[in-house]
């Protein structure tokens, strides 16, 4: 099978499982699908724009904007939408505002200062090369999920790799409103990765209250961000709007894991 072929294969059982849950659950529109393009070349995200895919997620800026550097060229790529997933150094975010659609992993102030801060510049230098401005940076706040979230020592989390990070849910008010108030941000809604080991139905479900709250502060701020290849349909069920899928439609990831 070629790559293509297999790339189409994985994409089309998802989809299916998608259309399948969300019927399940009653809902009218499917949950938009995020494909999670890390540890895979540029090639494979240029074959999934080929098969309609616009939206591609990734957790390392290096990568990332390598990949996007690549594809920047392929009229094919030019409607992609790249997610940022990981864990946001503040250094890093000069970077991730020149091809960045949405950052999913804002959980801490200091990441939505140095967001608005280059986004800033990067409006400014956009400007100066007389070109268009781009669009405000899409917030999700990352929401930890794991029990006891609020005592966690943020060192030991912070080791456990790239899917941990999280803010506390009683500070996602307050973090919604550092968005709304920074003048090229936009405030999305929430986003999680339910803890490894743990019921996803409960995890989905914490998260879902979260994001209630939060649409009462802030009516538009309505997308959920859960849901990988292993747990979609608990997401589906508990009302997730993006999905970020990426060994089911890519293959095992090569090296970790
Ligand atoms: C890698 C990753 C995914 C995709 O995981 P799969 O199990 O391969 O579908 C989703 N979300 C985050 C934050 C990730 O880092």
């Amino acid at each position: 099978m070629s790559r293509h072929d297999e790339l189409a294969a994985g994409l089309q059982s998802v989809r299916q499982r998608i259309a399948n849950a969300a019927a399940d659950a009653g809902r009218e529109t499917d949950p938009a699908l995020i494909v999670v393009t890390k540890f895979f070349p540029a090639s494979d995200v240029a074959a999934l724009a080929t098969l309609g895919v616009q939206d591609v997620g990734e957790n390392r800026d290096q990568e990332a904007s390598a990949k996007a550097a690549e594809t920047a060229a392929d009229p094919d790529c030019a409607g992609l939408r790249w997610h940022f997933i990981g864990q946001l150094q503040s250094n890093k975010a000069k970077s991730v505002v020149r091809y960045a659609y949405a950052v999913h992993s804002v959980d801490r102030s200091s990441v939505i200062k140095s967001l608005n801060k280059a986004m800033t510049m990067e409006q400014q230098a956009r400007q100066e090369a007389g070109s268009a401005p781009r669009g405000n940076m899409q917030c999700f706040i990352q929401v930890n999920m794991d029990e006891g979230a609020g005592g966690a020592d943020q060192d030991a989390s912070a080791h456990q790799g790239a899917e941990r990070g999280g803010a506390d849910p009683a500070d996602v008010l307050e973090l919604a409103t550092r968005i709304e108030n920074a003048e090229y941000l936009d405030l999305a809604g929430v986003m999680a990765v339910a803890p490894l080991g743990s019921d996803p139905d409960v995890a989905f479900g914490r998260l879902a209250d979260i994001s209630h709250q939060l649409r009462h502060e802030y009516p538009h701020a309505d997308a959920v961000s859960a849901g990988m290849s292993g747990d979609l349909e608990h997401a589906i069920k508990h009302g997730a709007t993006h999905l970020r899928v990426g060994s089911n439609v890519l293959g095992q990831r090569p090296g970790l894991r």
